[in-house]
């Protein structure tokens, strides 16, 4: 983390407050439009900015006790950095701060500690067993997080999912002093700003290229960031796809922000013919030896005793029942295992499995070894077969297996699986080989409408339709696998972390079920066509929102276009008497309520139900 400078200045004794009886009597003034808030403190005003330019210290510019002559983490005030707030709290308050009577009492330059995303710094460290960290913290929120990390220490699981902020979500880059520095420099003066759910970080990129990064620019790519790494979030060639397939714009511009009507384009086409996605993002690790199956079953839901060359999609989950996270494992020998997870996500299952590693077995971190290229979609077996003797046909390769095929020069491990819910394969070379790989796929491709297609189409729209969910999304250790249609038929007989929650849980009847939504009117009062992007709230006609009866409030847990049906899809949680198929709700969306209607109470996708075209 980085101290960071945050100015406040305290001005007194205000008349006007010489009447009340507490310390704050009026409410805390936030004035969004310049960053800054103004707050009582007895006799004094405290106004403070956010407004000024990015002031970062090093940890070693913070003084000893001794040396420090206020608090070390007090700084000398620079007030030319202040002034132009002064004026601005000048025009919101002449009567206080116009007033001649009214002086500055105490003004600084306080520390406040930044990360690289923002976030807290909770839990064991990576590095050091036994070491725990409660650091970057505001003093609102030092409450919860004191209990949540104690419960943690004693209990091994906080009561609320803290995720993400566990110190070991991050890569290693991102523990550099230089990108924390660039990125809190960039994120302070939004500390009060207006952010959008898909703003992207601009500084300290590029961090870490794919293979085919050259050739996602040249094809015009839009990139997004996740964990350091350059993804197409979708490709601007695909611009006349818009057109062919007719896709409809967002009118509003926050709506069509960080968004393109070339994801929906992409997708028709992957759904038409096949699209091909650079996944090099994945984090990979390989669990290996004597002990590796004790170690991935003991982490794992699902049963992981099971030939070589199968692929099990798991819940991984926390003693007390909640999601830690959801992957796939491959088979890939008797002693060997190769667990692939999400980016954002990566080092916390890294160091997940690690701690539950038996002596016997070792974990090897692949992430950057292997990229990994998927092709999906109902032509990807012509595309795939035209380049490799290898049967690809669904006797010979089903779904849910993996193996090495040669396509060309080159050794490939082929995973039939899929997240967009098509026929396909995820494909894995050494990263080197990616591009080579991805340019004879390419070539192949062209004759059967193969489309390179983003991020955007695999994490939302081809998802979404599909009924997956997502880390971090739905899965959170705030539900369980109950209630998002994730049980097993029959829970394992080998014991694994989380197992008496789960039987616990299977027996109780489910007070919420994930379910999904279709929006039946995107038209707000001004007459335009509005499109939630996720995270509001879902409630009854007069506005009254949905509590389940453990206290937990329904939202669209992520929202987004089904292209292939027409819809606009939310998933969220609803208590039973609402997880009802035909059910009306509505969505609450910038303080107007939208119709929506309960396509779907449990995990069966909306589009493609009995999932034919992955079985294909
Ligand atoms: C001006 C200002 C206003 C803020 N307003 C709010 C607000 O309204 N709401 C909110 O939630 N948060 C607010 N914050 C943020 C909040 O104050 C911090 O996030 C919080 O105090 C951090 O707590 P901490 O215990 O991690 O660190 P600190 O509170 O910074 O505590 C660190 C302590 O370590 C001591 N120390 C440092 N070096 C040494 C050393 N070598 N030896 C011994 N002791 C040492 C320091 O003196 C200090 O007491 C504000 C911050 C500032 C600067």
């Amino acid at each position: 983390l980085t101290p960071t400078v945050h100015q406040m200045i305290d001005v007194g004794p205000v008349p006007r407050f010489a009447r009340s009886s507490r310390a704050i009597e009026f409410p805390i003034v936030r004035d969004m439009d310049v960053l800054m808030y103004e707050r009582q403190d007895g006799l004094g005003l405290e106004i403070g900015s956010y407004a000024h330019r990015s002031i970062l210290h090093d940890p070693e510019d913070i003084p000893s006790i001794e040396q420090a002559a206020l608090s070390p983490t007090e700084f000398p005030f620079t007030k030319d950095d202040f002034d132009p707030q002064m004026e601005d709290a000048l025009e919101l308050m002449p009567e206080i701060v116009g007033d001649e009577r009214v002086g500055v009492k105490y003004a600084i330059n306080g520390l406040i500690a930044l990360t690289p995303d923002g976030m807290p710094l909770l839990g064991e460290t990576p590095e050091v067993k036994g070491l725990w960290s409660a650091a970057a913290v505001w003093v609102k929120e030092g409450p919860a997080v004191g209990r949540c990390v104690a419960e943690w220490m004693v209990h091994g699981e906080p009561s609320i999912d803290v995720a993400q902020s566990d110190i070991s979500r991050f890569h290693a880059h991102q523990k550099t002093r230089q990108h924390t520095k660039r990125r809190a420099f960039e994120a302070f003066p939004k500390t009060y700003g207006i952010v959008h759910p898909a703003e992207q970080y601009l500084s300290d990129r590029p961090l870490r290229k794919s293979p085919m990064h050259e050739w996602h620019v040249a094809h015009g790519a839009e990139l997004f960031e996740v964990a350091g790494w350059e993804r197409p979030q979708w490709f601007n060639s695909n611009a006349g796809l818009v057109e062919r397939y007719g896709v409809q714009t967002r009118p509003n511009e926050w709506d069509a922000r960080w968004w393109s009507p070339i994801i929906n384009a992409e997708h028709l086409a992957m759904r038409e013919h096949a699209g091909i996605f650079d996944l090099s993002a994945f984090a990979l690790f390989d669990i290996a030896g004597p002990g590796a199956l004790a170690a991935v079953q003991r982490v794992a839901l699902r049963q992981m005793d099971v030939p070589v060359g199968r692929v099990v999609y798991t819940p991984v989950l926390s003693q007390v029942g909640g999601f830690k996270s959801d992957l796939t494992i491959m088979r890939l020998g008797e002693q060997l295992f190769r667990v692939v997870t999400g980016g954002a996500h990566g080092m916390s299952d890294l160091k997940w499995f690690r701690d539950h590693l038996p002596a016997d077995a070792v974990l090897v971190d692949q992430t950057t070894a292997f990229t990994t290229i998927g092709l999906w979609g109902p032509r990807a077996r012509d595309i795939a077969q035209s380049v490799t003797r290898a049967d690809l046909s669904n006797e010979a390769f089903p779904f849910g297996t993996c193996r090495t095929v040669e396509i060309g020069s080159q050794l490939v491990l082929a995973s039939r699986i899929s997240y967009v819910g098509d026929l396909g394969w995820e494909l894995y070379v050494p990263m080197e080989q990616g591009l080579r790989l991805w340019e004879e796929l390419w070539t192949a491709g062209e004759p059967h409408g193969l489309t390179a297609c983003g991020i955007g189409v695999y994490g939302t729209t081809g998802r979404l339709e599909k009924g997956y969910r997502a880390y971090g999304a739905e899965l959170d250790g705030d539900y369980t696998i109950v209630e998002a249609g994730m049980a097993p038929a029959k829970v394992k007989a080998q014991d694994f972390v989380g197992r008496e929650a789960v039987l616990r849980q299977m027996a109780e009847p489910a007070v919420a079920t994930l379910c999904t939504l279709t929006v039946d009117d995107h038209t707000s009062s001004s007459g335009e066509r509005r499109y939630m992007l996720g995270r509001q709230p879902i409630v009854l006609g007069d506005g009254t929102p949905i509590t389940d009866t453990k206290g937990r409030r329904s939202y669209a847990t992520s929202a987004g276009a089904s292209p292939s049906t027409g819809k606009h899809v939310l998933l969220a949680y609803l208590p039973p008497d609402h997880a009802v198929e035909g059910n009306h709700l509505f969505v609450e969306y910038f303080t107007e309520r939208y119709p929506v209607t309960v396509a779907v109470a449990g995990s069966r996708p909306l589009f493609d139900p009995d999932n034919v075209r992955i079985r294909a």
